[in-house]
């Protein structure tokens, strides 16, 4: 679906990627042509000019990494960025409630809602091996219950049995009972489709969402419609709510523009991707993986990467030389509390070792260490330059101003300098033993 974009993008990005070193009317430049490229795939306009901003403000204040060069290093942040736009992490769909679940679909008539019903319930089935009923509340398009019956039979999944006459909100009603006395896992219900937004039909889905209380409401959108696509979206989030968005006929050449917007006009996650006609042509929706399509510059975003490690192991060794001369000031405190964060702060570094995976997720459940961090740096970055490298400096009326500065309180600069003392101390006993040769000995 992106073809043409990333075609586009390559052009802009070859041509950066050329120059040894990069000014910024360069940067500028290239970002003037992503910004049409963006336009022409037909991502939202307010989307592309936060995104052209965003990137145009980290590519000023980042530093180079070496052994990259500055086109190399704009190509990763506007990839880092187009993964942020498109959500950062795959979100899948979330059946944590009490069984039988229910999942509302809603979109307009003909994006794919009664095809896309039959594949999640065939996902389901065959992967989560949840018992799935379906029912079609779609009582205005003449066969449209008959169609998902078919849908169901082929795939093997029961789908309620029809009643003529009936109105959606007893057939939402009978099929929440069905799936209560039959013990099914979860209950779709395909709502009935519309052309464009129409309020009555609208209201229609609101007395069934009122109803059934659903645990997903999934708008099923077709990626072919570009922004239109993106405005449907943006109604049914604010009328029904939504929980995810199924983006379907991205098998199409569908210019992009609809995945690009959708996440930042709605602030909801695209869940999942329908690539054909075929029931079992659904796909999760992976950011990284989706941006890597987009720039298709896999190589260059992993060279910074690698770039950016190595940059940390030479700040590793420099700080441990600083450490071994007992000379460790706020400035190194700093420094490594950055690189804590970078790597995903303590439960990001507890995740790397095996068997721990339920402390990281408590603890990052808590969203705990991120924070504590992210104040520590703030404190230590609104202390001047000299208190920096002299902490002793900093009296009752300094360490006011910094809790200030810092939108912290004097307990916590307290806090972190006695952090900062006990790490020299430390450090200092360590270099000591390492005098008297115990290190050498490889006690240490
Ligand atoms: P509804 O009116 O929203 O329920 O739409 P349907 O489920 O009836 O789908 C309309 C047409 O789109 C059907 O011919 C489907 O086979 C087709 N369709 C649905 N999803 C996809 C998709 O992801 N890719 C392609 N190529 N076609 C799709």
């Amino acid at each position: 679906m992106f073809d043409s974009l990333t075609t586009r993008l390559g052009d802009v990005f070859d041509r950066l990627r050329k120059r040894g070193a990069l000014s910024e009317a360069d940067v500028t430049a290239a970002l003037r042509e992503v910004r049409v490229a963006l336009l022409e795939a037909d991502v939202a306009l307010p989307v592309v000019k936060d995104f052209v901003n965003a990137v145009k403000d980290k590519a000023i204040g980042q530093d180079v990494v070496r052994s990259v060069s500055p086109g190399q290093m704009v190509i990763k942040i506007v990839h880092d960025h187009l993964v942020e736009v498109l959500g950062s992490d795959a979100v899948e769909l979330s059946f944590a409630s009490v069984p039988p679940v229910p999942v509302l679909m809603v979109g307009l008539q003909g994006s794919g809602k009664t095809t896309t019903s039959a594949k999640i319930a065939l996902r389901l089935k065959n992967r989560d091996k949840k018992k799935v009923l379906l029912a079609s509340l779609d009582v205005h398009r003449p066969a449209a219950q008959e169609q998902l019956a078919i849908l169901g039979r082929q795939a093997g999944i029961d789908t309620l049995p029809i009643v003529a006459g009936e109105k959606p909100i007893a057939i939402a009603e009978r099929a929440m009972k069905m799936g209560r006395l039959e013990g099914y896992d979860v209950v779709m219900l395909d709502t009935a489709g519309r052309l464009h937004i129409d309020e009555a039909l609208m209201m229609e889905v609101a007395a069934v969402r009122d109803l059934v209380k659903p645990h997903e409401t999934l708008l099923v959108a077709d990626a072919m419609t570009g922004q239109d696509a993106v405005t449907v979206g943006k109604a049914f989030n604010e009328r029904i709510g939504l929980t995810g968005i199924v983006l379907t006929r991205v098998d199409g050449d569908a210019r992009g523009g609809a995945a690009l917007s959708m996440r930042a006009v709605t602030g909801k996650p695209i869940k999942l991707l329908g690539m054909g006609e075929k029931l079992d042509a659904l796909e999760t929706f992976h950011p990284d993986r989706i941006a890597g399509r987009i720039l298709g510059m896999g190589d260059v975003v992993s060279l910074v990467e690698k770039a950016a490690e190595t940059i940390d192991q030479e700040e590793a060794a420099k700080l441990a030389a600083k450490m071994e001369k007992g000379n460790f000031d706020l400035d190194d405190l700093a420094a490594q509390l950055k690189q804590l964060r970078k790597m995903g702060g303590m439960s990001g570094m507890l995740g790397m070792l095996p068997g721990i995976g339920k402390i990281k997720k408590q603890l990052s459940e808590a969203n705990i260490d991120d924070r504590i961090i992210k104040r520590q740096e703030a404190i230590i970055s609104s202390m001047t330059k000299a208190e920096r490298k002299n902490p002793k400096i900093l009296n009752g009326s300094r360490r006011r101003r910094i809790a200030a500065g810092s939108g912290t309180s004097v307990q916590d600069v307290n806090k972190l300098l006695k952090q900062h003392q006990d790490m020299a101390t430390m450090m200092k006993k360590v270099q000591k033993l390492g005098k008297k040769g115990i290190m050498r000995q490889g006690l240490a």
